[in-house]
């Protein structure tokens, strides 16, 4: 895929994002996680995300956003999303990479994130090269799962032995997924 490319990694600490750090790993990169708090109520998607960061022993920095703010969507179904929520994150990423001379990050967005997340769309990550192209930096955001389902995503982990229930995708901060949010249906159709 990128064989011994060196990365800088956009890890939440989900499902996605950790099996394609398996999956970058396994590839050869050389690869620099980055890790945001930015306020969000489910922290244990950041212990998960530290703990893959050891097992794999990749380097990783945890960086703090301010607060970023959920907002209804506009369409009616009542669901929460943090508008630009990877847009700020990726532009964080991107700085660290051209600080660091890596010239790609990578970034988890799939085939199932396309209709409720704007900012995981193809036309998003288009958009967002680019802005950066535009202003002569030479840092692309690749999305390697973008063509992927999250089913196929947990199949392609399990095989690579990553433990997924050492991952978190809950959007509330309870004791265990609360089994109801978007994050949560989605995970549980990827894993039936
Ligand atoms: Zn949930």
């Amino acid at each position: 895929m990128m064989t011994k490319s060196k990365v800088v990694h956009l890890l939440s600490g989900g499902m996605d994002s950790v099996v394609l750090l398996y999956e970058l790993v396994g590839d050869g990169c050389m690869v620099y996680c980055v890790l945001f708090d930015y306020g969000q109520v489910h922290k244990q998607e950041l212990d998960w995300a530290r703990l893959h960061c050891q097992r794999l022993g990749a380097l990783f920095e945890v960086l703090t956003l301010p607060r970023l703010r959920g907002s209804t969507l506009t369409d009616g179904s009542g669901g929460v999303i943090v508008p630009v929520r990877n847009a700020a994150m990726l532009t964080v990423a991107v700085n660290v990479a051209a600080a660091a001379g890596a010239e790609l990050v990578t970034f988890a967005a799939n085939k199932d994130d396309d209709a409720g997340f704007p900012d995981c769309r193809r036309g998003f990550v288009m958009a967002f090269n680019n802005m950066l192209a535009t202003c002569d930096i030479r840092v692309q955001v690749a999305t390697p799962y973008w063509d992927k389902t999250k089913a196929w995503i947990a199949r392609r982990g399990s095989d690579m032995g990553v433990v997924l229930s050492q991952t978190w995708s809950c959007y509330r901060g309870g004791e265990a997924p609360c089994g109801e949010c978007e994050a949560c249906r989605k995970r549980e159709e990827a894993l039936r």
